[in-house]
């Protein structure tokens, strides 16, 4: 081999060692790049994925708030609601309170308007004790039919509103075969005076004093009360509690609203079986079931009655 051929293969081989060294270089460069780059995606990944880890588990936890905030405007609402409905309710109760104090008031009101036309003087006590203004006069008077008088030789009156009780009780008491007649009716100041002065002759004052009524204490001004006489006494009032009119007068004036003012044994007056007055039938009743005379009961608790006086 020649030497020129020598260094042409020493020249060549050079030149692909050169070759090659350059290649491993550009191969290990590369690979270092790769490998670099390679690390750096998958750090990027990584952190991606934390991200979207920790995306989601945001979003979760931002859910589970949702929800929670729901179910509390949810619970507020309906308290809510609750709150309204009791209010409704409450305002419900108010209406329905006023319509019942509208009501009593005017309930109130017809019993003041009943009361303003219901004469108060009709369920005072008149006694000794208690008497009468001699101005006073009922409002309003009838004649009692002719039918019903002992006597047609004068006229007599009563309270026009207490008529068709008497005239009731009349019947029903003719109906059961007790004839009552009215003897004695309505009678002014002046002429409870005269009257008096009659008895005072005929009997002297002290015994008239016990059974007729000093001017002004008479009920019989009251226009309210009868004095009933029967067949069979010879126009006499002497005698009336020994009649069967006088009982059923005991057991059944009171259903239309006559009582006894001055019964047996009486503080008032002496006993007169045939002077009845009128008082209202409640009262009458009450007065009959508890056994009670009207002028043992205290006035305060006979005003209860006024109201109900002509029902
Ligand atoms: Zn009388």
């Amino acid at each position: 081999m020649d030497k020129k051929n020598i260094t042409e293969r020493l020249v060549k081989t050079k030149y692909l060692l050169e070759s090659m060294i350059g290649i491993i270089i550009i191969i290990t460069i590369i690979s270092t790049y790769v490998l670099v780059r390679f690390n750096q995606v998958s750090n990027t990944v990584l952190s991606l994925s934390n991200q979207l880890n920790s995306l989601e588990n945001k979003f979760a936890s931002t859910t589970s708030d949702l929800r929670t905030n729901i179910n509390k405007n949810h619970d507020a609402l309906t308290t809510a609601i609750n709150q309204e409905q009791q209010n409704v309710g409450n305002i419900e109760q108010k209406l329905g309170n006023y319509s019942q104090q509208v009501g009593d008031v005017s309930n109130t009101v017809s019993t003041l308007q009943k009361l303003s036309k219901t004469d108060p003087e009709l369920l005072i006590k008149y006694s000794k004790v208690f008497f009468l203004n001699e101005n006073y006069a009922p409002s309003r008077l009838s004649e009692i039919p002719e039918q019903y008088k002992y006597s047609n030789t004068k006229i007599l009156k009563i309270n026009s509103q207490v008529l068709p009780y008497l005239q009731r009780m009349i019947e029903d008491a003719k109906n059961a075969n007790n004839l009552l007649y009215v003897y004695s009716a309505f009678r002014s100041f002046n002429e409870q005076k005269s009257l008096k002065g009659q008895y005072s002759i005929v009997y002297g004052s002290g015994s008239a004093n016990s059974f007729s009524a000093d001017q002004g204490y008479s009920e019989h001004q009251l226009g309210t009360t009868i004095d009933f006489i029967t067949p069979g006494l010879g126009g006499n009032l002497d005698g009336f509690d020994t009649t069967e009119s006088y009982k059923w007068l005991l057991n059944n004036a009171y259903r239309y609203g006559y009582i006894l003012s001055y019964p047996k044994n009486n503080k008032f007056y002496v006993f007169e079986p045939w002077h009845w007055r009128f008082i209202g039938i409640k009262l009458a009743t009450d007065l009959h079931n508890q056994g009670k005379s009207f002028y043992d009961m205290d006035q305060r608790d006979i005003d209860e009655y006024l109201v109900s006086v002509f029902d």
